[in-house]
């Protein structure tokens, strides 16, 4: 048989999953058997995934900072890297905005649909909430606070702490770069080593992935609501998905701007990291393989992968941004509200705050939504109005939260120099 390329592998898996699913849900007992015997095989491939994430940021941060030799080369990375998310996360806002005026979604939504809505999904938009309401009692300071972790073990055994781990690899790095050499070699081999290891497993893992989508969006497909509330929903998920695919467009459009690459060569090379953020619905899962395709398959050098992508898995979320500005709007509008052109700047910056502090799990933009809808006076209920769509929109969101990563990554290493042509070496993309 012909060898598959790993993304056709994997979209082969996701198509099989659905069908399944699709086929399962037909049978009585059918969703046991898939949430027993087959989700069990998905949720092993993700906690794999995130089992990787705490030491791959580590020991490539350490890494990749006390490379870099001098302090000024890293916060000329970091002011760049900081300021191009910011960016782009303006202009995916802006998009939502903009297609969600022009479309209005939400007055096609009538009366009894909206109570049907909010009276079935109160209680889980309850909990979300809840869960906002912990974020709002914080001061505006507290971000800040929180990065500085008082412990790094503790930290480090969290997933959801990933930028305290981030703040002491890059810490470490710069105390690695400040000592003199004889002693600072040991150590860096030491994280070399180690990292290397841990781009080896990111391969093994990545030979189960065909199968790991198939599990999860087979579970997937059998827990999923009753489609008829989907309809209801049909144009705000257009508005979501129209404006992610102009956000895709400009991603292209970007890459090719500033560092020729054609969007061809661009998407091939990210296309199984984009796969699994769509099966997986988060970007922190995702982190070990976009790290890997962006240094393999895009040229990027590992100076600059290590710094930018963790970090952009954690604060840049176009699409996450995006999706919380069509939401906005699109809750306000199906309340009858009319949001004025200022509450709809204030939604740029509150939209943008809320992806940047959001975390990179599945449903984590639906809480930080909750902050978005405050700040804008809209009501919170309104949140059970979009919760039967959310699943879907998620997955789509978090590939673009992934691909926006990729490009901004290509686009800082070409304004530093370290863009250089794709090393395939590994074994698991040439089977
Ligand atoms: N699931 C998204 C991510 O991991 C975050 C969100 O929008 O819920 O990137």
């Amino acid at each position: 048989m012909k060898k598959l390329a790993l993304h056709w592998k994997i979209l082969l898996g996701m198509v099989l999953g659905v069908i399944l699913g699709f086929v399962m849900t037909y049978f009585d007992g059918g969703k046991d058997i898939i949430q027993d015997w087959i989700k069990p095989f998905g949720n092993i491939f993700i906690n794999s995934l995130k089992l990787i994430a705490v030491p791959l940021i580590l020991a490539s941060l350490i890494k990749g900072v006390s490379d870099l030799k001098d302090i000024s080369k890293l916060s000329k990375m970091g002011g760049r890297t900081i300021g191009i998310y910011i960016l782009t996360t303006v202009i995916a806002v802006s998009i939502g905005l903009v297609i969600v005026n022009l479309v209005q979604p939400g007055k096609s939504i009538s009366e009894e649909t909206r109570i049907q809505l909010v009276s079935s999904y109160e209680s889980e938009a309850g909990s979300k909430i809840a869960a906002a309401e912990k974020q709002k009692e914080a001061g505006p300071l507290q971000a800040l606070e929180d990065l500085v972790p008082s412990n790094i073990f503790n930290a480090a055994s969290d997933n959801g702490n990933m930028l305290q781990v981030i703040f002491f690899a890059i810490f470490f790095g710069i105390g690695l770069i400040l000592i003199p050499e004889e002693k600072s070699k040991p150590v860096k081999d030491f994280f070399d080593g180690f990292n290397e290891v841990i781009l080896k497993l990111i391969d093994i893992i990545m030979l189960a992935a065909p199968y790991g989508v198939f599990a999860l969006l087979a579970a997937l497909v059998v827990e999923s609501p009753s489609t008829d509330l989907f309809k209801a929903l049909g144009w705000y998920a257009f508005c979501v998905i129209l404006g992610l695919l102009l956000m895709m467009a400009i991603y292209g459009a970007l890459v090719y701007v500033f560092t020729k690459k054609t969007p061809k060569f661009f998407f091939n090379g990210i296309a199984p990291a984009q796969l699994l953020a769509f099966s997986t619905s988060s970007s922190a899962a995702t982190l070990p393989v976009t790290m890997e395709r962006v240094e393999e398959h895009l040229g990027v050098d590992e100076e600059v992968t290590s710094f930018v992508l963790p970090i952009g898995a954690t604060i840049n979320m176009d699409g996450t941004s995006l999706y919380q500005a069509v939401a906005a709007v699109f809750i306000a509008q199906a309340f009858g509200l009319d949001l004025s052109f200022s509450v709809q700047l204030g939604i740029i910056v509150t939209a943008t705050l809320a992806s940047i502090g959001s975390a990179a799990v599945p449903g984590a933009g639906m809480v930080m939504l909750v902050i978005v809808l405050a700040q804008a006076g809209i009501p919170e209920a309104g949140l059970a109005l979009i919760f039967a769509i959310d699943r879907p929109l998620d997955m789509c969101r978090t590939t673009v939260n992934v691909t926006g990563d990729a490009a901004v990554s290509m686009i800082v290493a070409k304004s530093v120099g370290k863009l250089g042509e794709p090393k395939v070496k590994n074994w698991d993309d040439n089977l």
